[in-house]
């Protein structure tokens, strides 16, 4: 049976991505709708190839034309129509793909019409957590994100919260080597240098500072119902590991492969199964050495901070997150050094991580109070 799958953030990194397994696999997959935010080129190219039923482009204020030649689709615009796409589209499966918590109602809206969420999207768990795994039973949120689909795989026929340990894989990012002043003072080139992966230009960054990391463990708590300490950080930079997970006689199973996303995202369309994903094989003789590191606590604060509002509860994370965005976004624009986003980030949790985050309301509220003074703080400059 073919599944359908709404892609909402098509035009991004993954949402690409994902696109092309499916286009490896035409028996298994198809497209039910497609999402974009401003790019209303590559989305109209997306939906002429790919023909899925409903599309919307969400950061258009108000209706644009449509070629006359997609009259087969129905679009909708903005912000309201990711939800609604997430909603309405027939299929049973929603790729979260989108950046940012801007992805959170979509994910509820999912889940409310009883669809599987594969979630890349890690912000939306960062700032829902609780009430986001609330409304998804087991089997209805796959991880996408490669070190949470790394540890999904080992804990694959391990049973419910067997494991001891979680041991979540960092690259280090660009900076690994620098000398924390010369980090300070990056510039937006060198915090999109990669070493590892090719990705959007939020999570490039945020690799870069390690808040990416500092997401990452707050996102494993909740898909593994880990606590806190059992989750570490190990720097391995040639990102080959993507995680591993320790068991009580001390037994560790990880997951490597080269590194490519389109393993987990079509792990996470096709799970159970494993399907080729047309990518380059790991060869171990070509790789070398791996190598292990403990994160640097002085260079990377975003680590501590995630610790840090995972023990304060509530909506710690959620602000957190949302400072965060606003300082990376900022970055981006080239209005602050890169050596400000952290201290944004801990402004914010200290003055509004203590707030609940019993429902949508709440994280709203929270999110918009972290918003508020990271934006006080930037224009302070
Ligand atoms: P990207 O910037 O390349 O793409 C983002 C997509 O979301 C685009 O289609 C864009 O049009 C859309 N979008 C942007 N702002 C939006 C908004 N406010 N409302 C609705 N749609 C919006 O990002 P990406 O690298 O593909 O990352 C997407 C998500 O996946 C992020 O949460 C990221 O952390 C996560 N992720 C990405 C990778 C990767 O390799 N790229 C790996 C793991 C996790
Ligand atoms: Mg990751």
């Amino acid at each position: 049976m073919k599944r359908g799958i709404a892609i909402l953030g098509s035009t991004g990194s993954i949402g690409k991505q994902a696109i092309e397994v499916i286009g490896l696999h035409p028996d298994r997959f198809f497209v039910t709708a497609l999402t974009a935010h401003k790019n209303a080129e590559l989305l109209f190219e997306q939906v002429r190839t790919l023909r899925p039923r409903l599309a919307a482009l969400t950061g258009a204020e108000e209706p644009v034309e449509i070629p006359k030649d997609l009259s087969f689709c129905e679009f909708r615009f903005g912000p309201r129509a990711l939800e609604d796409a997430a909603r309405e589209a027939e299929g049973q499966d929603v790729l979260a793909a989108v950046v940012g918590v801007a992805g959170l109602k979509a994910v509820m809206a999912a889940r409310a019409a009883g669809k599987r969420v594969l979630l890349a999207n890690k912000e939306t768990l960062v700032a829902g957590g609780e009430m986001v795994m609330n409304a998804c039973p087991a089997g209805t949120l796959l991880p996408v994100d490669s070190e949470h689909s790394a540890i999904f795989q080992c804990l694959q026929g391990a049973g419910p919260n067997a494991y001891t340990r979680i041991l979540l894989t960092a690259s280090g990012g660009p900076f690994r080597t620098w000398e924390k002043e010369r980090m300070q003072r990056a510039t937006v080139e060198q915090a999109l240098g990669h070493p590892t992966w090719s990705m959007g230009a939020k999570i490039t960054v945020d690799s870069a500072s390690m808040f990416n990391k500092a997401l990452e463990i707050i996102e494993a708590k909740w898909l593994f119902s880990a606590k806190p300490e059992q989750i570490q950080v190990v720097v391995h930079p040639q990102s080959i590991v993507h995680s591993a997970v320790e068991f009580q006689d001390g037994a560790v199973i990880a997951q490597l492969g080269a590194p490519d996303m389109k393993v987990p995202i079509l792990y996470a369309m096709s799970y159970p199964e494993r399907l080729p994903t047309g990518g380059k094989k790991l060869d171990l003789f070509e790789t070398g050495s791996l190598t292990f590191e403990r994160p640097d606590p002085e260079k990377f604060p975003a680590l501590r901070m995630a610790y840090e509002a995972l023990g304060a509860g509530g909506a710690a994370c959620c602000v957190l997150n949302a400072a965060n965005e606003e300082a990376c976004f900022a970055f981006l624009r080239r209005e602050i050094p890169f050596g400000r986003i952290p201290q944004i980030v801990e402004a914010a949790l200290q003055k509004h991580g203590h707030l609940p985050a019993k429902n949508l309301s709440d994280i709203d509220r929270a999110d918009a109070l972290a918003r508020e003074t990271a934006k006080a703080l930037l224009a302070a400059g």
